[in-house]
């Protein structure tokens, strides 16, 4: 997606050979247009494969997810990574090791929000190693429900995230996959889908 690569080159900081910093559209600031543009895309790779949830993570999955939501017609659920006081019902759980953060965060949805009879689409801002959306993979599974794909806004196409759960069939859609971020020069894969 040409305008996410432009705006990553503009406004996207390799903090180090492999950790970006986009707060300025995507994880503290949000840029709504770029936003609404992201929803579409995703929506439009995936309108034929039946989708009845968006599934995401709190909380920078939240933005590109309900713009996918509102463009499909259908709800979106974030999985939970502390205790609420209003999370008491029966949930699913599992457990992610975050690769900003370095420790681990049980995640818990509901068991309300997705039953087997759904079809899911799992949204994530990035896409590292693959803790994030294996969590969230784990998830569906306990649901019962079909799983359509992964939609990633970012792809870091040099961790091996995307290679792992390309190998495990299932359906990975990036809208940008950066290839190197050597020297602070962010270059990206070509093929975006691959
Ligand atoms: P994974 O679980 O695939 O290793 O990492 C994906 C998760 O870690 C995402 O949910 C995202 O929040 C975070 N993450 C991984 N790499 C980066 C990065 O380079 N920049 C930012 N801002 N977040 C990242």
């Amino acid at each position: 997606m040409k305008k996410l690569q432009e705006k990553i080159l503009q406004e996207g900081q390799a903090l180090n050979e492999s950790v970006l910093k986009v707060d300025a559209f995507l994880n503290h600031q949000i840029d709504p247009v770029l936003m609404q543009q992201i929803g579409k895309e995703f929506a439009t790779r995936f309108k034929d494969a039946g989708i009845t949830k968006v599934l995401t993570l709190e909380s920078s999955g939240i933005a590109p997810s309900v713009m996918t939501g509102l463009e499909l017609g259908v709800p979106v659920i974030f999985g939970r990574k502390h205790q609420s006081l209003t999370l008491v019902d029966d949930l699913y759980t599992t457990s992610v090791y975050s690769f900003t953060k370095e420790t681990s965060n049980d995640i818990a949805i509901s068991k309300e929000y997705i039953q087997a009879d759904d079809v899911v689409l799992i949204i994530d801002d990035f896409l590292a190693n693959g803790q994030a959306a294996l969590g969230l993979i784990d998830i569906v599974n306990q649901t019962g429900a079909d799983l359509a794909g992964i939609g990633i806004v970012i792809e870091k196409g040099f961790q091996n995230g995307g290679k792992k759960l390309r190998e495990k069939g299932y359906r990975v859609e990036s809208l940008a996959i950066v290839e190197s971020m050597q020297a602070g020069d962010i270059t990206f894969r070509n093929g975006e889908t691959q």
